[in-house]
């Protein structure tokens, strides 16, 4: 009787300790994830643009629009507990439509420049739409940043997916072959974005997808971004000819402006004279990483007054770091005023730019059959 009494007591006691912890009977994490839709605007053509709002168990959110699939908003916690934007963008529809050097957007086919536009495949040649002086850049005049993509959404216990497909169809803006393409934006508990695409082709192709996030980590858009501290898992980079496509030589960045391989402000070296800093107009260059076939740590950003530190981490060979050279302060910002020159820095993973026309980088062609796929994971804490 006394042993039947003691382990009635123990099974009270656990009950009793697991209605302490959980009075509900909830599963805590699953109600602190949430995805919320709204609408964010409408097309001169009637098509409504949604916008999803991902938040983890942290606070983290995350916005995005179904027109470009572009990150509008992104607000995590600085060091003394204000939740601030990270990102620039804007707040409507029409801003974006109007004018934008692809905030936060999904870009493709191609991210980053193409040589005169033209590439071959299996002898056969195609050209692209020229939209950067004589090259193609990032998908050509309506590339993916500017397409409506398909949405639905999924959560589980420790994170909120967006899945955004979108169906290119056979010489959209020049590229060969119907491509039908996913990106999955997932925001975790573990405080990460992971990017997932995948596509597939009905004839052979490229692809090089990428996220054109500008970052500001201070929270302060009017500030520069010249006072974070960069770090690149990169032993060489790519140097330019004056169109900024890759010369093809690969040269190691020991003692240039080029080494981030220890944590260096972005402003210490960027106004060196140096051929490639001028050419750029700063720093906007395509970085070669090391350890490409795996999915590894590539980069670094720290902010110290707001203690903001964004990891990246991809499986991509290249990474373009892009320090907002071109932000000339004529485009309006969220809060008030213009977003200045080097408001922002992008930390696009891809493959190198001008990949078709050298057969030295990896390859991007895809073929019918194959399945593409590319991820990159932007973790968040403080420090
Ligand atoms: C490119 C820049 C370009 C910017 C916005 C970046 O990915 O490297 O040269 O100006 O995108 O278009």
């Amino acid at each position: 009787m006394k042993k039947y009494f003691f382990l009635l007591l123990i099974v009270v006691l656990i009950s009793i300790y697991y209605f302490l912890r959980n009075p509900m009977g909830v599963d805590k994490n699953s109600s602190l994830i949430s995805i919320n839709k709204t609408e964010f605007g409408t097309l001169k053509n009637g098509t409504v643009v949604y916008k999803y709002t991902l938040e983890n168990k942290i606070g983290t959110k995350v916005s995005i629009i179904t027109y470009g699939g572009i990150i509008t908003n992104l607000k995590t916690f600085n060091k003394s507990g204000a939740l601030e934007d990270i990102v620039l963008g804007y707040n409507s529809l029409e801003e974006y439509i109007k004018e934008s050097p692809y905030f936060g957007a999904i870009v493709g086919r191609y991210g980053n420049r193409i040589s005169k536009g033209k590439f071959s495949i299996n002898g056969k040649e195609y050209n692209l739409v020229r939209n950067d002086g004589q090259n193609h850049l990032h998908g050509g005049n309506i590339g993916f940043d500017k397409v409506i993509w398909d949405a639905t959404t999924q959560t589980d216990k420790n994170s909120a997916s967006l899945i955004l497909s979108y169906t290119s169809g056979d010489m959209e803006e020049g590229y060969p072959g119907n491509l039908e393409t996913k990106v999955i934006y997932t925001l975790n508990n573990e405080n990460s974005i992971e990017v997932l695409y995948e596509a597939i082709t009905d004839k052979p192709t490229i692809i090089n997808l990428t996220q054109h996030s500008y970052f500001n980590l201070s929270g302060d858009f009017s500030e520069s971004i010249l006072d974070h501290e960069v770090k690149i898992n990169a032993n060489a980079f790519l140097p330019v000819d004056k169109t900024l496509i890759p010369t093809g030589e690969i040269v190691n960045v020991e003692s240039t402006p080029f080494d981030f391989r220890k944590f260096k402000r972005i402003g210490k070296d960027i106004n060196f004279e140096n051929e490639q800093l001028i050419i750029g107009n700063g720093y906007d260059h395509c970085w070669v990483l090391n350890d490409y076939g795996t999915m590894r740590f590539v980069a670094a950003a720290y902010h110290s007054r707001s203690g903001r530190f964004l990891e990246v981490y991809s499986d991509e060979p290249g990474m373009q770091f892009y320090s907002g050279n071109f932000l000339d302060g004529t485009l309006p910002r969220r809060d008030e005023g213009y977003y200045g020159n080097r408001s922002g820095f992008c930390f696009e993973t891809q493959h190198y730019p001008n990949s078709p026309n050298n057969k030295e980088f990896p390859s991007v062609v895809l073929k019918p059959n194959e399945l593409y796929t590319s991820k990159t994971t932007f973790h968040f804490s403080l420090k």
